[in-house]
C-alpha cells in the first residue's frame, strides 16, 4: 500500500526521507514540487534523479483527485465535487469563494459527517470516514492549480466535524502554514465546531492563532437539541465554559454562528436569550440565513426578521453581522452536491 506523500509536512518528510535512504534535503525539493509548482506525478521533478523519481512512484502517491464536478455561480463562487481516487468512490465537496481580501476555500474534513444537524445536507448520506491531512490539503491544491490562483484563507465548513478528525486537521494545517509551502498562516485559518467540548479545551490548550467557529444557533437547550444532536452531550453551559476557557487562553474572539430559521430560532426573544448568553464575552455573531435543505423542515427566516434580529444584537452590545449568501445558485450548502450525486 502505497502511502499518500502530503500526509507529511516538511519536517517528517525529511524523516521519511531517510527511511528510503534519502537526505533530507531532498525533502525540500519534494515539497517545492508539490506545493510551489504544483507537480501531479513525480515524473515532473526533473530536479531530481530518475532513480529517486522511480524510488517515489514506488512507496509514494500523490494523492490527485478527480473532479467529478464544477459548478460555478453568477456571484463566481465555485463549488467542487472531488473523487479521491482511493478505490471507494469517495466523493468530497470544496467550495471556493472570493472576496475583496483574496480567495476563501471551504474544506471539508470528513467523508460524510456523524453529528446528525437536522439543517445540514451532510446528514443523511452515510459517514464514511475521516480524510487524511493530504486529502484536506490537495483540495486546495486541486484548486490553486485548476483556477491558476493562490488561496489566502481557509474556512472548515464543508463536510464533515473537524474537531472530530482532531489529529488530522491539526496536521493538514501544519503543511499548510509552513513558508516553504502553501504559506497561509494560522490567522488566515478558521475551524467550525458543532460544539465538542473536549476537543475546544484541547485546541485551547495548543495556542494556535486559528479562529474558532462554534454552530451554536440557539441559546436554549431544548431548541438546540432540537437542531443539533450534540447537544444532548454537550449542553449549552458545557459549550459556553469551554468557549470562555477557549478565550481565556488564547485571548481571541470566537465567532459564534447562527442559521436563522422561521419562527424556530428567530424571534425577538431569542435575540434577547442570546445577548444574555453572550455579554461580555469576546464574540461576535455570524447569522446565516438557513439554507433549505430537501425534506428539511426548517425555512429562512424573512429578510426583516434577519436585520431585525441583528439590529437587536448590535443594539445591546453584541456585534453580528449577516453571512453573505454566496453560491446560492449552485446549492453551495454543504453536502447537497454530494447528496445529489449518491442518489
Ligand atoms: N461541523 C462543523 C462545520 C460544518 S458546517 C460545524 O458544525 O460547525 C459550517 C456551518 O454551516 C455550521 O455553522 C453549520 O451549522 C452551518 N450549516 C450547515 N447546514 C446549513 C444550512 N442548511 N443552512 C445554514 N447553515 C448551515
Amino acid at each position: 500500500m502505497k502511502k499518500n506523500i502530503k500526509n507529511y509536512d516538511l519536517d517528517n518528510l525529511k524523516e521519511e526521507l531517510k527511511l528510503i535512504g534519502e537526505k533530507p534535503f531532498r525533502a525540500e525539493q519534494i515539497f517545492k514540487w508539490i506545493y510551489q509548482d504544483k507537480a501531479s506525478s513525480f515524473d515532473e521533478m526533473t530536479n531530481l534523479s530518475l532513480e529517486l523519481r522511480k524510488k517515489l512512484d514506488e512507496n509514494y502517491t500523490l494523492g490527485n483527485f478527480k473532479i467529478v464536478h464544477k459548478l460555478v455561480s453568477v456571484d463566481g463562487t465555485k463549488k467542487y465535487l472531488f473523487d479521491l481516487q482511493d478505490g471507494e468512490r469517495n466523493l468530497i465537496e470544496s467550495v471556493l469563494m472570493e472576496y475583496h481580501h483574496g480567495y476563501t476555500i471551504c474544506v471539508s474534513s470528513q467523508i460524510g459527517c456523524k453529528m446528525g444537524c437536522k439543517f445540514c445536507a451532510s446528514t443523511g448520506i452515510p459517514f464514511s470516514r475521516s480524510l487524511e491531512p493530504g486529502e484536506i490539503v490537495e483540495q486546495l491544491l486541486a484548486i490553486e492549480k485548476d483556477c491558476n490562483i493562490k488561496i489566502s484563507n481557509i474556512v472548515f465548513m464543508g463536510i464533515g466535524e473537524p474537531l472530530d478528525n482532531f489529529e488530522n486537521v491539526m496536521e493538514s494545517i501544519k503543511i499548510v502554514n509552513n513558508p516553504k509551502g502553501l504559506n497561509i498562516g494560522a490567522r488566515h485559518i478558521s475551524i467550525s465546531t458543532s460544539g465538542i467540548v473536549p476537543r475546544i479545551y484541547e485546541l485551547a490548550d495548543k495556542h494556535m492563532q486559528c479562529t474558532l467557529s462554534v454552530s451554536l444557533h440557539s441559546s436554549n437547550n431544548k431548541t438546540r437539541s432540537s437542531m443539533m444532536p450534540i447537544n444532548n452531550c454537550y449542553p449549552i453551559e458545557e459549550l459556553m465554559e469551554a468557549c470562555k476557557y477557549y478565550i481565556s487562553k488564547t485571548n481571541k474572539r470566537i465567532s459564534f454562528e447562527y442559521a436563522l430559521a422561521k419562527d424556530n430560532n428567530d424571534n425577538l426573544e431569542d435575540a434577547k436569550d442570546l445577548v444574555k448568553l453572550l455579554k461580555g464575552m469576546l464574540a461576535h455573531v455570524n447569522l446565516i440565513p438557513i439554507n433549505k435543505i430537501d425534506d428539511g423542515k426548517y425555512t429562512k427566516s424573512t429578510n426583516e426578521n434577519i436585520i431585525k434580529f441583528r439590529d437587536y444584537l448590535n443594539d445591546h452590545g453584541i456585534v453580528a453581522t449577516i453571512r453573505r449568501e454566496l453560491g446560492s445558485d449552485i446549492a453551495a450548502a454543504c453536502g447537497q452536491l454530494r447528496k445529489q450525486n449518491l442518489k
